[in-house]
């Protein structure tokens, strides 16, 4: 299934066609960004929290409609100051069509959880207040619930797909702790997720094998630019350049730039290092003091700092790569 993209090269201007390889996709920006207004309206969901939980049962109530299998993955870790915190990954199946039972599945994770504190605010009275996580949490999770709703309309190329929503990803140590910490506070879900995995052994049927992953971020913005990170190149440069294609065919190379991003300590991470996925994280990433944008960790991640036009091009981008 592919089409030609009419690029047209400036108002006034005489057109150019092109036709470049990409499947045509449907995806709503509008309905992605319903599915994060759906998170945010429950509050923020910090680990333990009620919002928490009522977000557990949407989101996976949600993708059970749309036809996945879906499983609560528990598991106890250990926080940054050594407490003992209870993680949940949503883990939802999308099985594939019988002309591609035997491929390997696709991995689409974002995380869902919120920071339980504002430690960039400038106002000290606001840092122990948890954000409302509309783009470090919501974002990513709500482009995936519309890939879910979309890729159970296809017709065909339907690979199997899991998707991952992460637990407690954004339970590091707060800017503001001095007591002795662990190592590796960050990203415990994915960390769990990622021991499991490899835990669970071999042989597998191979739609529980993975050919790739894809890590969404902050993925919101009005104003976001995914520049390619550190560790994506590292571990799976394949499918940066991949991705970075497909979304430069689509018309969204302001998006998905050439710039380069510093390693980031994300789910991705230990996808890549402990599961021995290759896993690519797609992260709003700004060249500043600390790498994200003026937002980050603050009460200002909220809805009106979410964008439907980001998180079409964003989700456009996925489907195309999965359809392909
Ligand atoms: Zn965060």
């Amino acid at each position: 299934m592919l089409f030609g993209i009419l690029l047209l090269a400036g108002c006034g201007a005489t057109p150019k066609t092109s036709t470049l390889a990409v499947p045509e996709v449907a995806f709503s920006g509008d309905s992605a960004y319903a599915y994060v207004a759906g998170q945010v309206a429950f509050g923020s969901r910090v680990p333990g929290s009620d919002a928490h939980n009522q977000c557990v049962q949407y989101l996976g109530s949600t993708l059970e409609r749309f036809g996945a299998k879906v499983e609560i993955q528990t598991g106890e870790v250990q926080r940054y100051d050594g407490a003992w915190q209870r993680v949940a990954n949503i883990c939802a199946h999308l099985s594939a069509d019988s002309a591609h039972a035997n491929e390997k599945a696709i991995l689409l994770c974002a995380h869902y959880d919120n920071r339980p504190w504002a430690d960039q605010e400038e106002d000290y009275s606001e840092r122990m207040i948890p954000i409302p996580g509309a783009n470090d949490g919501a974002s990513g999770v709500g482009v995936l619930m519309e890939v879910a709703r979309q890729w159970q309309q296809l017709s065909e190329h339907r690979r199997p797909i899991e998707i991952v929503l992460f637990d407690c990803e954004d339970m590091g140590t707060p800017a503001f702790y001095t007591g002795q910490q662990l190592p590796h506070t960050w990203c415990l879900g994915a960390q769990l997720w990622s021991r499991m995995y490899v835990e669970s052994g071999k042989p597998r049927a191979k739609s529980q094998e993975y050919a790739f992953g894809v890590l969404l971020d902050m993925v919101g913005d009005p104003n976001a630019a995914f520049p390619r990170e550190y560790y994506s190149e590292q571990y799976a440069k394949k499918y940066v350049d991949k991705i970075w294609h497909v979304a430069e065919q689509l018309g969204y190379a302001h998006r998905f730039t050439d710039g380069r991003a510093y390693p980031i300590t994300d789910d991705h991470y230990y996808v890549n290092t402990i599961a021995k996925i290759p896993c690519v994280d797609i992260i709003h990433y700004v060249p500043s003091e600390t790498g994200f944008p003026w937002w980050w960790h603050t009460q200002n991640d909220n809805m009106s700092n979410i964008s439907p036009n980001t998180l079409q091009e964003v989700g456009k981008v996925i489907m195309a790569v999965i359809n392909e």
